[in-house]
């Protein structure tokens, strides 16, 4: 695994960064490793990964300093959702998606807000991102949340599906429309949904094929009321803000999707070098061999571009759309593929639980789903290069 080291160590980290990457990792191997198993089996919420995250102070690293943060680079932040994710998939994208529910608020937030809110998110707050409806999914322009004002308050009607950490977060990034505007897009608007608020009801959970431990929501609207000081992002702003949150959270979901790529490329080299058939370890044979080389190119090529949008990112770059689609485009593609040959090279253990493989198969394949289809990256990828008819 050398070549992979190499990668790593060429990234452009802090002393400070890299200790604190050398600490998630430690926490990855000893502790939420050991327990994926049984909370993929289980599918209960993986609290006490939580709070030994916030033991490193890890929300901190996201969160500006006068808001109680301690922030730190997209690389390193990058660099731990990858680690996470390679020892329990389901607490990486439950602890990237604090990130990506509290960005727009630091990114966008009023002073206020920031100061009001941004502290509980640095102390460890669990922060969902809401924008999915049941008939507004790969189009987001269709959703049917109402926000409707009602003197110094906005009420809240509709419902939201499939959100990550909807039941358990302590702040809601919530989308929806306002009231008496017609037009679709310039009606989006965003606002802060706290726990706890009236007719703020979870409907149902999911029973997902992966990703177990993360809890997938279905909530509902009722009538609730916000002060509108919650308001972050009002009609005509609210679809600028959704894009600019995208590009922040996609490379983060290209990275969790790599975590997953990297476990189960390791897995499948241990075991190459291990099952013996014929007389000669698997590994021998040049047609797997093949196989590792294609794996292992492609693994390197993703992470490097990977690296390539967080400098982007790092150097204050905010149109990096289409390369945020690539990493996220490629790295799912990818972990799909390796966590499948990763089977495949299990023979019909990699089919049996006793193998982590078989976890990891079922994770890889959400990450083709979310935060936009690979149908949708491809379609905005390749929609870019459409030049004006002359
Ligand atoms: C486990 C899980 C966690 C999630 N977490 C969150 C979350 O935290 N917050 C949130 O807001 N959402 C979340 N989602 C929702 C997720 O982002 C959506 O499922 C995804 O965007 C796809 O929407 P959809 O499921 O409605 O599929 P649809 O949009 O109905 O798509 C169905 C199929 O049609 C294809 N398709 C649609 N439009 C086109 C097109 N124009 N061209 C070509 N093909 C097209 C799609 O690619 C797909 O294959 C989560 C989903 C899951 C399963």
């Amino acid at each position: 695994m050398q070549l992979f080291e190499r990668i790593d160590a060429g990234l452009a980290l802090t002393e400070e960064e890299r200790m604190l990457l050398e600490s998630v990792k430690t926490l990855a191997r000893d502790k939420l490793a050991p327990r994926a198993e049984a909370y993929d089996r289980g599918a209960a919420f993986p609290w006490d990964n939580v709070r030994d995250l916030n033991a490193l102070g890890l929300n901190a690293m996201f969160v500006p300093e006068a808001y109680g943060g301690a922030p730190l680079s997209y690389a390193a932040y990058l660099a731990c959702v990858r680690e996470i994710s390679s020892a329990c998939a389901s607490t990486g994208i439950i602890w990237a998606t604090n990130f990506h529910g509290a960005k727009p608020l630091i990114d966008f937030g009023a002073e206020e807000q920031k100061r009001r809110l941004l502290p509980r998110v640095a102390q460890g707050g669990l922060v969902s991102l809401a924008i999915t409806e049941p008939s507004a999914g790969s189009d987001a322009t269709g959703m049917k949340t109402r926000f409707t004002p009602a003197g110094g308050e906005i009420v809240i009607a509709g419902g939201k599906t499939f959100i990550t950490s909807g039941d358990v977060a302590d702040l809601i990034l919530l989308f929806g429309k306002w009231s008496g505007v017609d037009d679709e897009r310039a009606a989006i608007s965003a606002l802060i949904l706290e726990k706890g608020t009236p007719g703020l009801s979870v409907v149902r959970l999911e029973d997902k094929m992966g990703l177990r431990a993360s809890s997938t929501a279905t909530l509902a609207f009722d009538g609730c009321r916000v002060p509108r000081a919650n308001l972050l992002a009002p009609p005509g702003e609210g679809l600028k803000l959704l894009l600019a949150s995208l590009n922040k959270s996609r490379p983060s979901v290209a990275a969790h999707a790599l975590g997953i790529a990297r476990a189960a490329f390791g897995d499948a080299v241990a075991y190459v070098n291990e099952r013996r058939q014929s007389g000669r370890r698997i590994v021998e044979f040049q047609g797997i061999q093949f196989l590792l080389a294609d794996l292992a190119a492609e693994l390197a090529q993703c992470e490097a571009w990977l690296w390539h949008v967080a400098r982007l990112v790092d150097a204050g770059a905010s149109d990096i759309g289409i390369e945020a689609s690539i990493a996220k485009l490629r790295a799912s593609d990818l972990a799909m593929r390796i966590a499948t040959e990763a089977v495949q090279l299990h023979g019909g253990y990699g089919y049996c639980k006793d193998y982590r493989v078989e976890r990891l198969m079922r994770d890889a394949k959400i990450t083709q789903i979310w935060e936009g289809t690979n149908q949708i990256h491809r379609q905005l990828i390749g929609r870019s290069f459409t030049e004006k008819a002359r």
